[in-house]
């Protein structure tokens, strides 16, 4: 109710979050907190996503389940989670070995059999997997990655990544529509994400 008080009157992405045990995608510590409409800490100094936030931005990127869906920023899991309930396939990268694993064995240990990982640097996309229809980034870059917007679909694809400070004082969601080379940019609200790193952990390039 909250989440659709505060603008999320997608059905479809209601019963998604509806369906998707929070509580399996927060540590131990939290697990009190796991259907509290807020963030919460995970590994590696990573969070998971505020809900209100996970139903907006699933909401704006327009979902059909004929869709081929990219996210950057597995973390853990939980967006992924929501996406695979009605998307054909999501694809999904993380630069942190550890949260990767761990976001895994939540797919695995909930069946959610529609979703390929990447441990990979998200900032260049998934070349080999591309053009997809949506792409969902859940951490924010300075500007809008070149490489992403190259590996959106051509026809009417659709993009949502928040873009601005990385120390998060100042960051809004944008929606990026491509239809053939040309893409347009709307603004559609504010948020607070931990940074899209670019490289690896380490500074081993992938
Ligand atoms: N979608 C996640 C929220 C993740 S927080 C969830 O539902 O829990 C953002 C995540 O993006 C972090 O796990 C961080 O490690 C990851 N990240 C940051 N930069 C990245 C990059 N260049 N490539 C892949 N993942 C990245």
């Amino acid at each position: 109710m909250d989440l659709r008080n505060a603008g999320v009157t997608n059905t479809q992405v209601l019963s998604a979050i509806e369906r998707i045990p929070r509580e399996e995608f927060v540590e131990d510590s939290f697990l009190d907190q796991a259907y509290a409409n807020q963030a919460l800490p995970i590994a590696c100094g990573q969070t998971i996503s505020q809900p209100l936030v996970v139903g907006l931005m699933t909401q704006a990127l327009e979902l059909h389940d004929r869709h081929k869906v990219l996210e950057v920023g597995t973390g853990s899991g939980y967006q992924a989670a929501v996406l695979s309930r009605f998307s054909r396939r999501v694809y999904t990268i993380e630069r942190h070995q550890d949260l990767l694993e761990e976001a895994e064995r939540r797919f695995e240990s909930l069946r959610l059999r529609n979703i390929t990982t990447l441990y990979g640097d998200g900032y260049k996309g998934w070349a080999a997997q591309a053009p997809f229809d949506r792409i969902l980034v859940t951490a924010a870059a300075r500007i809008v990655p070149r490489e992403l917007v190259e590996q959106l679909s051509e026809n009417g694809g659709v993009m949502i990544l928040p873009v601005g400070d990385l120390a998060g004082a100042d960051q809004e969601v944008l929606r990026v529509r491509k239809e053939g080379k040309n893409f347009t940019t709307e603004r559609l609200f504010p948020v607070r994400f931990v940074p899209l790193v670019q490289g690896m952990p380490g500074g081993q390039r992938n």
